[in-house]
């Protein structure tokens, strides 16, 4: 199938191609007729899977039929768990209504950062993404209105959840007009997302694309067993073997991240931490120069396991594991994303081999584990 068939104006098709997307993926295929036809959606998919365009493309490619609003009267809305991935989303529309005729403006506003820039430039906005705490300071100081919202968007619905945002979701949700398009995306379809698919979604078109176990299978994973004061000098080792272009490093808090990132700098390898007690400047600054190349270290809490699409990224090291069996796959799913191999790296200390063996189990894979003795 090719995009020409999906119903898209051609404006966008010509940026389709220049972006170098050939064919649109399975998820995109069935997506964006359904949006085109005003339909609501429940996508039960993760990041990686081409998910983004997916909604973005019919959403401005419909948008452009509807009037024009009042002024902070959105006409869209799109809700995300975090402030990158909003950023993320951001500038996927914002490339891609670039190339219509019409004036079309995106604004992302999250948390973290001083409201009163976002409260300026709110004027004349048609496409809001945001998360769910500073929408709400922005609603209430009237800043934004969303009685006249044609299509709300819900992004990672599971991890809206697990971050506890339910109160916010259902005080937004009844800000906005009963008449309206809902699209309901979840990397998994658990009581909660149930919930509130119910909730939201008037008959909607059920869309699942199974990423999760092909994503693993494109990751060549293998572990280390190493002692955890050797896990310093084997991650070093590694890095100065292999030839990878970037690593992205995963710790399990925020101190042991900052940790390994300047024992690194110590070290003579360039690398920089980025965690939630980061300033909000500091956190897209390093995911930035990461995206475009710059930075070629960048250690991580789970604060980046969700979401985050890092153009072929070809490794992905666990010097913790994470608690979840699940965020251990969200880990590695930064690497392997849109059709490319990548390689997921674990160090297990004595104390994890255990939970790396549940953490297998879970996710129905052996993973291949050799000794760090010989080489540290
Ligand atoms: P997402 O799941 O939205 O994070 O997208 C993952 C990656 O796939 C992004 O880098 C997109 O630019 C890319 N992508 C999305 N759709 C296509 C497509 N049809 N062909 C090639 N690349 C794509």
């Amino acid at each position: 199938m090719a995009f020409s068939e999906l119903g898209l104006p051609k404006e966008l098709l010509i940026a389709i191609e220049k972006e170098g997307y050939e064919r649109p993926y399975p998820i995109q295929m069935e997506t964006i007729p359904a949006i085109i036809n005003g339909k609501d959606l429940l996508g039960i998919a993760k990041t990686g899977s081409g998910k983004t365009a997916s909604f973005v493309l019919p959403i401005i490619s419909t948008i452009r039929k509807r009037k024009t609003l009042k002024n902070r009267h959105i006409n869209v809305l799109v809700i995300v768990p975090t402030r990158e991935l909003a950023i993320q989303i951001e500038t996927v529309f914002k490339l891609f209504s670039r190339s219509l005729p019409e004036k079309l403006k995106t604004l992302a506003v999250y948390g973290g950062v001083s409201i009163n820039p976002q409260m300026i430039a709110l004027q004349n906005v048609n496409i809001l993404i945001a998360t769910p705490g500073r929408l709400i300071e922005l609603v209430e100081s009237k800043a934004v209105h969303l009685d006249q919202v044609e299509t709300l968007v819900l992004d990672e619905a599971d991890k809206l959840l697990n971050l506890g945002f339910k109160k916010e979701m259902d005080f937004i949700i009844r800000c906005l007009p009963v008449k309206r398009q809902n699209l309901l995306f979840s990397a998994t379809l658990n009581e909660g997302v149930e919930n509130i698919s119910q909730l939201i979604l008037n008959d909607p078109c059920v869309i699942k694309i199974g990423v999760e176990e092909n994503d693993i299978d494109a990751i060549v994973q293998k572990a280390y067993t190493v002692e955890d004061s050797k896990k310093g000098p084997l991650l070093r080792y590694l890095i100065k073997e292999s030839e990878w272009k970037q690593v992205l490093i995963f710790t399990s808090s925020i101190y042991k991240a900052d940790n390994v990132a300047d024992k690194l700098r110590k070290n003579g390898i360039e690398a920089t931490a980025i965690h939630s007690k980061k300033s909000q400047l500091a956190r897209n600054t390093a995911l930035e120069k990461f995206k475009s190349g710059d930075l070629k270290i960048l250690v991580a809490t789970d604060l980046l396991s969700r979401g985050i699409d890092i153009l072929e990224l070809p490794v992905v090291i666990n010097y913790e594991l994470p608690r979840s069996p699940k965020d251990y796959v969200h880990r590695i799913g930064r690497t392997g994303r849109a059709d490319k191999s990548g390689e997921a790296i674990s160090l297990i200390s004595p104390d994890e081999e255990h939970h790396f063996k549940i953490i297998q189990k879970k996710m129905k894979k052996q993973v291949d584990i050799f000794s760090s003795i010989d080489l540290v």
